[in-house]
């Protein structure tokens, strides 16, 4: 939508040819529902790191600032909370319609229903397109069908992986990313969802992959929350290799060693007739509680008197380090960005496909994925605005 308003804007004659029946599907469901267009914290390095290098250039071209003009340009106006930018309506379906009446505006046709099926680069210059119902010629074609994440509604099956392979590009393996995880069988977790605010490290033999903190969620057979879905990104490709990862989570990330120290010694002045239960009843979540107290197997009725002060400590000890061994993610239908994609090795400064003359790639396609927080729309404002305006030159 965005590529089709700059190439529009431009003087191009657009046409969007749609697979599903309405434009801005995933779009309308982004930030829960309001959202999130990018970040004024936008960084290079908040993206993968083969990205990293080509994203310093591109958001230089069109950057935060060109976001949120392009939107006031078309009556959205946006809020910034703690730098993460939203409309001020809290509605995404108020960005989708606003790029759909600009849409409207410029007089850019829209397909329904129509699916792109190959694509042919012609000796005259031209590209021609085939489509399940015809076929086009056209002077520019630009590929933006996304990628695998998202609900089935969003019709994100990875077709512009082959029709891009058929035009001799080459495609970095992907998965699933921005996605919680499911536990190993047999960890025990709390029976009910829990969130909580701690730190994550995911943990592979003595390595630290990476380390996140915020709120977790915490339920029967998995983990989830941002933190996670942050790490994700990170930690997917040896959880999908089947490598033994593990989620170490510290519930008092607030707490260096001597603060923790302290608040240990003054829950140990409770160690007197009360249970194993009522001294730790305002420690922690309850749902934290059971899980700590299962993996120790200990039972929660024992009275405080009869626990040694050290296997006291130890019991507050483990809040700090719960080790939880990970079996998979929840795959790519609860993800948000696929990592991996269309190689940048093949793709130009103004997104043209160096195989294919007159064929661009932009958006969640292409092998760039960010952290969540706005960066993988503004991956896909920022190469459909360059693209939009090179392919109507
Ligand atoms: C639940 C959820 C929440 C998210 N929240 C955020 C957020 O708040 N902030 C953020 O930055 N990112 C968020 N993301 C990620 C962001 O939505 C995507 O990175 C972004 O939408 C990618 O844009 P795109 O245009 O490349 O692809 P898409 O938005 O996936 O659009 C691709 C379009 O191509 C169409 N299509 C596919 N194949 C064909 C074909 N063969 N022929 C014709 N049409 C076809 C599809 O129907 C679709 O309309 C979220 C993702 C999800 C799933």
């Amino acid at each position: 939508m965005c590529a089709a308003i700059y190439a529009a804007r431009n003087g191009a004659q657009v046409t969007i040819i749609e697979k599903n029946s309405c434009l801005g599907k995933k779009l309308s469901m982004t930030g829960n529902g309001r959202c999130n267009m990018t970040n004024l914290d936008m960084r290079e390095d908040c993206y993968n790191p083969s990205a990293e290098g080509r994203m310093k250039e591109w958001l230089s071209t069109y950057g935060v600032e060109d976001v949120i003009s392009f939107f006031k340009s078309m009556g959205v106006v946006v809020k910034s909370e703690d730098g993460y930018i939203y409309p001020i309506s809290g509605q995404a379906m108020s960005v989708v319609n606003a790029l759909e009446n600009e849409i409207k505006r410029l007089g850019i046709s829209v397909n329904f229903g129509e699916q792109v099926k190959g694509v042919k680069c012609l000796e005259d210059g031209r590209v021609k397109l085939t489509t399940n119902k015809s076929e086009y010629e056209t002077d520019s074609l630009i590929l933006a069908m996304g990628a695998l994440s998202g609900p089935k509604s969003t019709m994100s099956t990875g077709d512009g992986y082959y029709i891009c392979k058929n035009i001799g590009m080459s495609i970095k393996e992907t998965h699933p990313a921005l996605v919680g995880f499911k536990v190993a069988e047999g960890e025990i977790m709390p029976s009910a969802g829990v969130r909580a605010t701690a730190e994550i490290s995911f943990v592979l033999g003595n390595e630290v992959l990476t380390s996140e903190y915020g709120e977790l969620q915490l339920s029967p057979d998995g983990i989830s929350g941002i933190p996670v879905m942050q790490a994700s990104r990170e930690v997917i490709r040896f959880v999908e290799e089947k490598k033994p990862v593990f989620a170490v989570i510290d519930f008092f990330p607030d707490y260096d060693e001597s603060d923790f120290k302290a608040l240990k010694a003054d829950m140990l002045r409770l160690k007197d007739e009360r249970s194993l239960e009522e001294f730790l009843q305002g420690f922690a979540n309850s749902g934290i509680t059971d899980m700590v107290l299962g993996r120790m197997k200990l039972g929660r009725k024992m009275k405080m008197k009869n626990i040694s002060v050290s296997m006291a400590e130890c019991i507050l000890d483990t809040y700090r380090n719960v080790k939880i061994a990970i079996d998979s993610c929840y795959g790519y239908q609860a993800s948000q960005v696929t990592t991996g994609g269309i190689s940048l090795g093949d793709i130009g400064s103004d997104f043209s496909c160096k195989t294919a003359p007159g064929v661009y790639c932009i958006g969640e396609l292409l092998d760039v994925d960010g952290r969540c927080g706005g960066y993988n729309l503004q991956f896909a404002w920022t190469s459909g605005s360059i693209a939009g305006c090179a392919a109507s030159l």
